[in-house]
């Protein structure tokens, strides 16, 4: 029975005498070596040693001679085909019925598989180590597993102080619950990716972090644990903090310059109001005529760019009150008209009136951007169409133009802070804020507002508005 054991054996068993001389040799040292029993059987065991290891054999047949075992000795050997082979040895004396030593028996297993992956373990480690993220693992029930030289920068305890304690080491108390949830998605299998929170160091000041956590998954497919990575983000927010800042200054200086701006327009529409009153020359009443049109232009413009800044700040105010839209709508329609003398401008509605509650004047202006829009954009056609419409709990309401339209890929930006249609072939001067304006205006309302456009056929905008304000 032991003989069977021997010859099935994974690992090579072999025994010699203190001389050094093989006795015997089972089919794994065949595999491992290379050489069958009856080249080994008889042969010296230097056969496979190494010429610089010839030491250990001196080594060990002491060590076999005192009746000692030597355990788990990790060296090389040589194959047949001269190729060395890392093996872990253990060695015992074989004892003849008197006790006496006459022999060794050698049991070598083949551990490159085992060096290999110690190789892979130990670069990764180094990699893991030089990192400069945060790189930590956890058991599922959050004890600290691994702790890389970059974790102990960012939070202060020592490897020592933190392998085997809970993770909540470095959660702010009033953020227990995240690890709940993270570790919830960890064992679903599931990554957490860019998680910015803050954690705790260990002399208890605070580190904004972005945190990604994977599970790590054995060779079975389960789920052990967890690893994270970190990543200081302090930078990043200050830079975010100066620009937040910046971009304030910005704002602010867009709301004082147009406001600036408004004090001598008004003062010259003033002059140019008397001028025209004092003069009956038909000409030079009509330059002034001219002047004042273009200076209420200005005076639009200013007012647009003004409202973009109150809008940034937080401080475009509505004052709502009840009014017939219908009313609004048609008003706004022979403003524009009057404006527009060469522009149909059909009105397409089966609604007498509609009163709702909202901002009365913003709503007009909001019409006023879109009908001029309607005609800016539409150079080859003079037809305008505006559909008012009850559909349940809002009025809807469409303007639609014959013009130039608007590519689908473009369409979702329209809406945008000071975004243009940049169409080489238009001639259309404008900043890019009425449909931003447009946009405020009925979201402000609670309402929807979107554009439907075919290049070449031109384009409808449409809003909608609650009738009952919520
Ligand atoms: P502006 O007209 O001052 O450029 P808007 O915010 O009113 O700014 O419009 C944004 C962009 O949307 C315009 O530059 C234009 O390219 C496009 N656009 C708006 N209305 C129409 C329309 N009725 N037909 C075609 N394009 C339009």
């Amino acid at each position: 029975m032991l003989a069977a054991i021997i010859m099935s054996s994974d690992d090579a068993i072999i025994s010699k005498t203190l001389d050094g001389i093989i006795t015997s040799w089972n089919p794994a040292a065949e595999r491992l070596f290379g050489y069958d029993a009856k080249e080994a059987i008889g042969q010296h065991i230097t056969l496979i040693i190494p010429d610089d290891r010839l030491n250990e054999e001196k080594f060990i047949i002491r060590q076999i001679a005192s009746g000692k075992k030597v355990d788990h000795f990790e060296t090389l050997r040589q194959r047949k085909n001269g190729q060395l082979v890392p093996i872990s040895l253990t060695i015992s004396p074989v004892l003849n019925s008197k006790g006496k030593v006459i022999g060794a028996s050698k049991i070598a297993r083949d551990i490159s598989a085992r060096q290999q992956a110690d190789e892979k373990q130990a670069r990764l480690a180094a990699i893991v180590d030089t990192s400069d993220d945060t790189i930590l693992s956890k058991t599922l029930n959050g004890i600290i597993t691994s702790w890389n030289k970059a974790a102990v920068r960012m939070f202060g305890f020592s490897e020592a102080e933190a392998i085997g304690r809970h993770i909540s080491l470095i959660i702010p108390e009033e953020r227990i619950d995240e690890e709940d949830f993270i570790i919830g998605e960890i064992r679903k299998g599931n990554k957490v990716a860019h998680f910015q929170t803050i954690r705790q160091r260990k002399d208890g000041s605070l580190v904004p972090i972005s945190l990604s956590v994977s599970p790590i998954i054995d060779k079975n497919g389960n789920i052990i644990g967890a690893s994270k990575i970190a990543r200081d983000i302090s930078g990043e927010q200050e830079l975010y903090r100066k620009l937040k800042e910046i971009n304030a200054k910005k704002d602010e200086f867009i709301a004082l310059a147009s406001h600036e701006l408004k004090t001598p327009l008004t003062s010259i529409n003033g002059y140019l109001q008397l001028l025209e009153q004092r003069i009956s020359d038909k000409k030079s009443k009509d330059f002034v005529q001219k002047m004042r049109h273009q200076v209420t232009r200005l005076t639009e413009l200013v007012d647009d760019i003004l409202d973009v800044s109150k809008i940034e700040a937080g401080k475009l105010k509505l004052h709502k009150a009840e009014f017939d839209i219908l009313k609004v709508v048609k008003n706004t329609i022979d403003l524009i008209a009057n404006a527009n003398p060469g522009h149909q401008l059909a009105l397409h509605t089966s609604v007498k009136f509609c009163n709702l509650k909202g901002d009365e004047h913003r709503i007009e202006q909001l019409l006023i951007n879109l009908l001029t829009n309607a005609i800016r954009y539409s150079p080859d056609s003079n037809k305008v169409e505006i559909f008012v419409s009850t559909e349940q709990d809002d009025v809807k309401i469409g303007v639609k133009d014959f013009g130039l339209g608007i590519s689908q890929e473009k369409l979702p930006n329209i809406f945008s802070r000071f975004y243009r249609v940049d169409d080489s072939d238009t001639s259309v001067s404008g900043l890019g804020i009425g449909l931003y304006l447009c946009y405020e205006i009925v979201t402000r309302h609670h309402g929807m507002i979107w554009a439907e456009s075919k290049p070449g056929f031109g384009s409808t905008f449409w809003f909608t508005l609650p009738i009952k304000d919520s």
